[in-house]
């Protein structure tokens, strides 16, 4: 078997997600043998490191010697159960630590199977609670600009980035999106905690005149990482804390993709000092092994749902694979990694390298903005670097850099134009600096004319 062979058979008979089929006329795919660590093995024996960890879920390196050793232990004991009238031991010890470490008041776990699935689960659930609080007015939802919740309809309608929205917009629900506090769009002069001061009145007034019919607020905390990794300052998130409350509207926290250490911290509503009254996790959740989702919501909302069954408020959600037993054992496997080595102390470490690294790419004439939190460092293109014109997206700048990195040997796959790394917390120094100078070349390929 050779990267052709594999290539030909996918060809004949897998559509593949977010890729334009046709494009692999010209476009080579890259079949994955085998990975370890930072590593990715075609069949070609040509290594990729990958620099975004497998679309943000990877943690702690392919095939980890640990996680791996979890779950072939659970595999002989129990691969799967229903969980309604049922539960099972992993289920419960991954609840137990994860209301835990999550921030205070959070004290129930609600599971699915993936991040959109938590993102429905959080929208129900706090539509639900008003109407089982006597509240039917409330039904609708507010969002941020350029925002990324999912792909399943309920998900993509509290969404904002057109190229997965415009669509399917028939078919979506109306929500309220209200222009965030991106930091990009700072005005000469203005720091991002100024930007977020002054875009948060656009929430305020919303607040003020819709929160008879709201029900909650969703935000992606501090990185919205399918937008292009546009990054806003914590402050935002307190003054929406504290205005869902005194407006008495949810506020629903999606740490899909910055949860578990990627923006400095172990959940980035930390570093506003906040507890949302629901939060959604994947992705890391399981290291990057297997598929699982939980939504985080506290007592007061658990409540408005407990009763006698013929008052018929139970919540109403299921998927056949809630809390699989293997994607929790990985799950409480990648706990105990954060709990044995101090991983958030070591990235602070790789995250000043991955700053220094990118540093020189903030002279370059087409790049606009390079920017951090923690784990994930963004470099952003543009046509013209004092307007911040960006360049058209038909041009499909950010393809020359994926292309040169897989001749290098990284996986680098920008949104857009925009480039960025987001490695697992298993690599090293040098390897970041290996990664940059390739982003760089990139970047040079990408902005020739
Ligand atoms: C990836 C992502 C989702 C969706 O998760 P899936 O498992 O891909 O459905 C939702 N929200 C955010 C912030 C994400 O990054």
């Amino acid at each position: 078997m050779n990267n052709h062979d594999l290539t030909r058979r996918d060809l004949a008979v897998v559509w593949h997600p977010c890729t334009q089929m046709k494009d692999h006329e010209h476009l080579p795919m890259t079949p994955i043998r085998r990975g370890e660590g930072v590593w990715l093995e075609d069949f070609d024996g040509n290594r990729y490191l990958d620099a975004i960890s497998s679309w943000w879920v990877n943690l702690f390196g392919h095939a980890n010697p640990y996680i791996n050793a979890a779950i072939r232990r659970q595999l002989d004991d129990l691969e799967h159960v229903i969980l309604a009238g049922f539960t099972h031991e992993p289920v419960v010890r991954l609840s137990e630590r994860l209301v835990a470490i999550t921030p205070p008041g959070l004290s129930r776990c609600f599971y699915a199977d993936n991040g959109s699935a938590a993102v429905e689960v959080a929208l129900k659930m706090s539509f639900h609670y008003w109407l089982n609080r006597g509240q039917k007015d409330k039904t609708r939802f507010i969002c941020l600009s350029n925002s990324y919740h999912g792909e399943t309809l309920g998900a993509l309608a509290v969404g904002d980035v057109p190229l997965y929205k415009s669509t399917y917009g028939p078919l979506l629900m109306e929500v309220m999106t209200v222009p965030g506090p991106d930091c990009f769009e700072r005005e000469p002069g203005e720091d991002c905690e100024q930007v977020a001061e002054r875009m948060f009145e656009a929430m305020e007034a919303t607040l003020a005149r819709h929160a008879h019919e709201t029900c909650a607020v969703i935000v992606e905390p501090l990185v919205q990482c399918a937008g292009g990794m546009r990054m806003y300052h914590p402050r935002y998130l307190q003054w929406l804390r504290e205005a869902c409350d005194r407006y008495g509207v949810h506020l629903i926290a999606d740490e899909i993709a910055v949860g578990f250490g990627r923006t400095g911290t172990l959940f980035a509503c930390e570093q506003a000092g906040i507890s949302p009254d629901f939060m959604c996790l994947s992705k890391g959740l399981t290291g990057g092994y297997l598929p699982l989702s939980v939504v985080l919501t506290h007592d007061q909302v658990y409540d408005a749902f407990y009763d006698e069954y013929t008052r018929l408020t139970a919540f109403l959600h299921s998927h056949s694979y809630t809390a699989n037993p293997l994607a929790c054992t990985a799950a409480l496997a990648t706990l105990d990694l954060f709990e044995r080595d101090d991983v958030i102390g070591r990235n602070r470490r790789l995250a000043a390298v991955m700053a220094e690294s990118l540093a020189p790419l903030k002279d370059h004439p087409h790049v606009a903005d390079v920017r951090q939190h923690g784990m994930i460092a963004a470099v952003e293109m543009v046509r013209n670097k004092t307007t911040r014109e960006p360049y058209p997206w038909q041009e499909r700048r950010g393809l020359a850099i994926y292309r040169h990195g897989l001749k290098r040997g990284a996986l680098l796959r920008p949104l857009g134009n925009v480039s960025y790394l987001m490695p697992p917390y298993v690599i090293t120094e040098e390897q970041i600096r290996f990664l940059a100078q390739v982003m760089m070349e990139g970047i040079d390929l990408a902005c020739r004319d």
